[in-house]
């Protein structure tokens, strides 16, 4: 089970009806200690880590001196980690991950791989012959990725994953979203997408590798990605300022069709609830899931299973069903 670390930052800051702001909510979390997340704290000593966070407090941290706000983002993680051992408080597994290994956190992604995925989410619609099974899909996965984003989401939150070959860097950028909740709406939509870049390559390959390039498999995977994206778009949007939010994306989230930003605030109040991303409707049952086997091994493996697979067995069904 991932221990709970309340209260880190004020969710008020990007909940507040006047849209908060970005800068109030860093103000707000540097004003709080940092929390460990249990079961592996970790102390870090100073003479024993090669990166120099002391510099950190040097650093520019305001907003506007900073065109990438990937590298703003940076630049308040510095800041925090320097903080904290200026402090000598005990840093969860993420921030003493980033501490040891001077990581980046936040990156560019590789945006042509972005225009890929898109233009494949067009070719793939458009050649499909088969509308109804199109609909259909559609809908199974407007249901099937907000309960996959759950999964996911188990997963990578899970402090003890931080040391994992593979996922451990995903683990350690996922967890520092506690954090600066903001992260997501701050960085460029195509930076946001482009986290996906690993994952659609790892399912394209068992997919197309598996199926083949056919009608179907083209399809399937225009639908999968393009939920994949409106899911990535749903968790920003629940951290974007109101004011700044789209009417049209403030009236699907008051609708219930994408994610409301309460319901996932809880998750930034108690990281153990409320995991779904795209519409939430599958938060019960994911929290019924982990009733019955807590965050572990377990939930790895069927990420895991559910990466390589599940577009596969949609491909199936769909030839099972309509030839
Ligand atoms: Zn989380
Ligand atoms: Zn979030």
């Amino acid at each position: 089970m991932i221990a709970q670390s309340p209260g880190i930052t004020n969710i008020r800051a990007y909940v507040s009806p006047r849209g908060g702001s970005e800068a109030h909510a860093f103000a707000q979390s540097k004003a709080k200690p940092v929390h460990s997340i249990a079961p592996v704290p970790r102390r870090i000593d100073a003479e024993a880590r090669a990166v120099n966070f002391a510099a950190a407090t040097e650093l520019d941290s305001r907003k506007e001196s900073h065109s990438d706000m990937n590298d703003w983002l940076n630049v308040l993680v510095r800041k925090r980690i320097a903080k904290a051992r200026a402090n000598g408080e005990t840093l969860p597994p993420e921030m003493a991950w980033v501490a040891e290994h001077d990581h980046q956190v936040y990156v560019k992604r590789f945006k042509p791989l972005v225009w890929v995925v898109l233009a494949l989410c067009a070719f793939g619609l458009a050649q499909t012959t088969q509308p109804l099974a199109l609909v259909a899909t559609a809908v199974f996965f407007y249901f099937y990725i907000d309960f996959y984003s759950g999964v996911l989401h188990v997963v990578l939150d899970n402090p003890q994953f931080v040391k994992l070959p593979l996922i451990g860097v995903p683990c350690v950028e996922f967890q520092w979203h506690h954090t600066f909740p903001f992260d997501i709406s701050t960085r460029r939509l195509f930076d946001v997408w482009g986290d996906l870049n690993v994952l659609l390559i790892a399912k394209s390959v068992f997919l197309f590798g598996i199926c083949g390039f056919t009608t179907t498999t083209f399809m399937v995977a225009a639908v999968g990605y393009a939920w994949g994206y409106a899911n990535q778009l749903s968790h920003r949007l629940t951290h974007t300022a109101p004011r700044q939010r789209p009417k049209l994306a403030t009236w699907m989230q008051e609708n219930g069709v994408l994610l409301e930003p309460s319901v996932h605030h809880a998750h930034h109040v108690d990281h153990t609830v409320s995991f779904p991303v795209l519409n939430g409707r599958s938060r019960g049952l994911i929290q019924r899931m982990l009733g019955v086997v807590p965050n572990g091994y377990p939930w790895l493996v069927l990420f895991v299973l559910l990466t390589a697979f599940d577009l596969v067995a949609v491909v199936w069904c769909i030839e099972w069903i309509w030839g």
